[in-house]
């Protein structure tokens, strides 16, 4: 198991792999003491919910870290019974939306729900149904915000207050399949996720709809591809919401997903994530090496180079723009020039 950003992800592994490695090591994460420090640590890299999950495990003050991961526990039930009713609200008159990313795969697999750490709460939908949903929203008491630097061709956020006691609760609608102005199949992923909210979507007994395993996976794994360079903020967050998802499915298809990502050419970037899933979070994974072609792993490789950090020994949680483009150009499998000449004239073109 390799450390990301000096360790961060040994306070977000998996309940079983925690005490798979207390059995190996008893005073593990102890040898990793933030000497008094570790609440401003886990606080400082947003993950005190699943710091505070780890740490029930395994610290001496176990008292202390259940009542922490309690709290949340309360937090997030009260977001999940909001969240239940936008989707009773809908019933009848929005038929595109589904739960995404971060809660939507806590919900779908049944995690742990406390561990939901961000508290704002993402659909993917439709945008020709933006004018029904902004009416259901408005009914159940919320008011579009207007939050800086994404448009509303991306994602149009509501904002509720006295949901959540010391804190306003945001609801964001995501338009587009990853919120990024240029990678070169993004039309292919955007009707994909079409597809997918069509045809691969499982409704939950609480009334709640989010997509299938295997399609949340792959949505999953380019988020964090594509959406985050594999590695920036919240990073190894995104790796944990995959970990979830494989460990708490019964089964997953993993051929299915090789013919999306390769229709799609995405075949670098998912086989990169699910290697650094494993290599961060010990994820057991059966069946990745069928994404590794030759062409994949060359290019996987260069990737690897520029997120690995030699003097720290670990994963970074920062890159420069000039290696971020760099990575794009790997995760298409195309060399730098040529990839970048593309982008530049694409974006131009745009006019954006
Ligand atoms: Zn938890």
């Amino acid at each position: 198991m390799k450390k990301f950003d000096r360790g961060i992800n040994y306070y977000m592994l998996h309940e079983n792999e925690v005490k798979n490695k207390i059995k190996e090591n008893p005073n593990f994460l102890c040898e990793e003491s933030l000497d008094g420090k570790t609440q401003e640590y886990l606080i400082e890299n947003k993950i005190l919910p699943y710091g505070s999950h780890v740490l029930s495990l395994v610290n001496d003050s176990k008292i202390k870290w259940s009542s922490v991961h309690q709290d949340y526990l309360i937090r997030n039930g009260i977001i999940l019974s909001e969240v239940e009713t936008i989707f009773k609200n809908f019933n009848g008159k929005v038929s595109t939306a589904v739960l995404f990313e971060n809660f939507g795969t806590i919900l779908s697999i049944n995690a742990c729900l406390a561990c939901f750490t961000s508290g704002d709460v993402d659909f993917s939908a439709s945008i020709s149904e933006s004018p029904q949903i902004e009416q259901c929203m408005n009914e159940i008491g919320y008011a579009r915000e207007v939050r800086r630097g994404v448009p509303d061709s991306i994602m149009t956020t509501f904002v509720k207050k006295g949901v959540l006691p010391n804190k306003d609760f945001y609801v964001n609608f995501e338009w587009k399949p990853i919120a990024r102005r240029y990678i070169k199949n993004m039309r292919e992923l955007h009707q994909r996720l079409e597809q997918f909210r069509n045809e691969n979507v499982k409704l939950l007994e609480n009334g709640i709809k989010v997509l299938s395993n295997e399609a949340l996976l792959y949505f999953n794994l380019l988020h964090v591809s594509i959406g985050h360079y594999y590695n920036t903020s919240p990073g190894v967050r995104l790796y944990a919401d995959i970990d979830r998802l494989i460990r708490h499915s019964e089964k997953i298809d993993y051929f299915k997903i090789l013919s999306w990502s390769e229709e799609d050419n995405q075949n670098i970037r998912v086989y990169t994530a699910l290697r650094l899933v494993h290599d961060i979070l010990d994820t057991p994974l059966d069946n990745y090496e069928i994404f590794a072609s030759k062409k994949t792993k060359i290019y996987s490789n260069k990737i690897i180079k520029y997120l690995w950090n030699r003097k720290m020994n670990s994963y970074t949680k920062k890159t420069s723009i000039y290696n971020q483009w760099k990575i794009d150009s790997f995760s298409e499998g195309v060399a730098f020039i040529p990839y970048a000449l593309t982008r530049l004239i694409k974006l131009n073109r745009s006019g954006k």
